[in-house]
């Protein structure tokens, strides 16, 4: 099992607040939000750094796009005569890399069978385990399978999956102190569509 990464307030070491160590102990982009994230950035741009293709980059631009990703929009941030799109360009930051992964779970779960076979509750039981031994934000999947030893995976139908996702899911918001999702509305957000049609 991965190392669990490290917030930079158990360390000593000098680091921005909300700086994640991976456990290689090197900062971990995919632990940590682009704020963050880019204060290294600000540091290497005042240590005279060339460079800020590896995504910490310092100054106005990456500050802009630090809220295009925040919002989780791709937006165009001018860097004189080009403009680059975060989301499009960088490597994912903790919050883009989450919404993705929700995304592809929610909508995996609202795809799969009414009444799926052995072998297909045995094969998304797998893809599970897999998926928190792997997900590349160390202290999240820690979370995700200490929470799967309390609550384990619903793979009985589709219904189950995507109610024990949208139970997940709100767990990890309770936990940011975000808001609770409507399980109710878990077919019109990540399969059908809202009823008025405007997503059609
Ligand atoms: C497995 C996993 C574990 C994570 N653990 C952590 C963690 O420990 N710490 C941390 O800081 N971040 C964690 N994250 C990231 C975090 O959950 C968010 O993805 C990230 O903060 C971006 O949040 P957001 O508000 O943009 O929307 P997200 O929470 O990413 O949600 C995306 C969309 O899903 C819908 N939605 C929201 N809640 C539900 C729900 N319950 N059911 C169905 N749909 C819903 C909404 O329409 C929302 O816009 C984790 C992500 C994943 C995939």
């Amino acid at each position: 099992m991965p190392a669990p990464d490290v917030d930079s307030s158990s360390t000593s070491a000098a680091l921005p607040p909300g700086m994640v160590l991976g456990p290689d102990g090197k900062p971990c982009r995919t632990c940590t939000d682009w704020k963050s994230w880019n204060k290294i950035g600000k540091e290497k741009g005042k240590k005279g750094s060339k460079s800020n293709a590896d995504g910490a980059a310092g100054g106005a631009t990456a500050t802009a796009a630090a809220g295009a990703a925040a919002a989780g929009a791709a937006v165009a941030a001018g860097t004189g005569s080009a403009t680059f799109n975060y989301e499009a360009e960088c490597p994912p930051d903790k919050e883009i890399l989450g919404r993705a992964t929700w995304t592809f779970l929610h909508t995996m779960a609202a795809y799969y069978p009414d009444k799926p076979s052995p072998m297909e509750q045995s094969t998304m039981k797998s893809l599970l385990s897999s998926f928190s031994q792997f997900y590349p934000c160390g202290h999240c999947a820690e979370h995700l399978r200490q929470e799967m030893k309390v609550d384990p995976p619903k793979v009985e139908s589709r219904k189950d999956l995507s109610w024990w996702m949208c139970g997940m899911h709100n767990k990890v918001n309770e936990m940011l102190g975000k808001d609770v999702f409507d399980c109710n509305k878990i077919d019109e957000r990540w399969r059908d569509g809202p009823a008025d049609g405007r997503c059609d």
